[in-house]
């Protein structure tokens, strides 16, 4: 029987997992190795990550994101402190409070700037609004690469953030949950965008490039990584047969894998915001750069769309639909999606009754 394709865009994390990633968890899968990331396959993967990054770091591997963000910014900041984040960061939108709650109380403080992107006048103006004990003192600043909105900060935006936020004596702490989709949008080496920009400590996510689980949190201040590895134990990330976490990454990362897939989810997006841009009464919200397109439709086509079987998010960020491609979506997906998308406009098809659309 013919298996018909997903139609499924609405996130990353709803793709299986990519061949390089099952093929290493085979290979570690064939004998026994010691438990809570003694073994030779975690060892490798901590290797490959200092050799892309090309620098010592410090490596841990979490379950999730949540757990990656909140423990690392836990790790930056006293109860006490304060986190400077965009108003649409996955910190403050999409972890329950936990960097609040795993940092004891540390309080997260919003600012804005254009295209999902923390400005570095906010910054400034965050940090000298109040200096008096009674305000919980700034002491990092988190941004998200590639953002929430699908934008990618530059090599010299980034810094340039580095260096206001050193100034002014903060963490520069990075959510990279699609780190490898920003890095094949710019095509530059990895340090270019981490430590060389001034990123302290960057959680790279495995999981929307195509891995079951797993994220890894890489402190390339080394000084912040003291004692990481009880804060992981205590909150339950420490995974015993951590060779079944670690395994993965040395998939992804021998032979550029992780770059490929990232480069293809990419070139989805690409050709989706292509199609999508020309149809009257679409209007795409946010430059795309990386495998996210963000458009603004009807409530007759969004229904319509779901009609057919798609799945998307409609309300998530500042609004438009969120289209995200992942390693496994093909141009064949995206030229479906256009299609629908364009008949649907100039039909008058109605399923908004049976497909009620987010307000947005
Ligand atoms: C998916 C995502 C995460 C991680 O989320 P988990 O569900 O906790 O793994 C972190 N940051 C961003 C920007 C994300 O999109």
């Amino acid at each position: 029987m013919k298996q018909t394709r997903p139609r499924n865009l609405a996130s990353d994390n709803n793709a299986p997992i990519c061949p390089e990633a099952w093929e290493a968890m085979e290979e570690a899968n064939r004998d026994h190795a010691s438990a809570y990331g003694t073994d030779e396959w975690t060892k490798g993967a901590c290797e490959a990550v200092r050799r892309i990054f090309e620098t010592d770091c410090e490596v841990f591997f979490t379950f999730n994101g949540t757990a990656a963000n909140s423990l690392a910014l836990a790790s930056l900041c006293r109860s006490y402190h304060s986190v400077i984040c965009h108003s649409l960061a996955h910190v403050e939108t999409d972890e329950c409070g936990a960097p609040e709650f795993y940092s004891g109380g540390s309080k997260i403080l919003l600012v804005e700037g254009k295209d999902g992107k923390v400005s570095p006048d906010s910054v400034e103006e965050v940090v000298h609004r109040r200096t008096d004990l009674h305000f919980p003192k700034p002491k990092v600043v988190s941004i998200t690469q590639s953002t929430e909105v699908g934008t990618v900060y530059t090599p010299a935006e980034l810094r340039q953030l580095g260096a206001i936020t050193h100034g002014l004596g903060l963490y520069l702490h990075m959510d990279g949950a699609r780190f490898a989709n920003s890095l094949a949008f710019l095509n530059c080496p990895p340090k270019d965008i981490t430590w060389r920009a001034g990123v302290d400590v960057l959680c790279l996510g495995g999981t929307k490039n195509g891995l079951a689980i797993g994220e890894a949190v890489v402190f390339f201040n080394k000084d912040l990584a003291k004692e990481f590895e009880y804060r992981c134990k205590q909150a339950g990330q420490l995974c015993s047969k951590m060779r079944y976490l670690s395994a993965p990454w040395l998939g992804m990362l021998r032979d550029g894998a992780w770059l490929r897939r990232a480069g293809h989810a990419n070139d989805c997006a690409a050709r989706l915001e292509d199609g999508l841009k020309d149809i009257p009464g679409v209007k795409v919200l946010y430059p795309r750069q990386a495998n996210a397109v963000f458009a603004k439709m009807k409530p007759r086509v969004i229904a319509g769309l779901y009609a057919r079987g798609w799945s998307f998010y409609d309300f998530i960020a500042a609004g438009g639909c969120r289209l995200m491609c992942s390693w496994d979506t093909t141009f064949e997906d995206v030229d479906q999606f256009i299609n629908d998308t364009t008949e649907l406009t100039s039909s008058k098809e109605d399923h908004t009754k049976d497909h009620p659309v987010q307000k947005h």
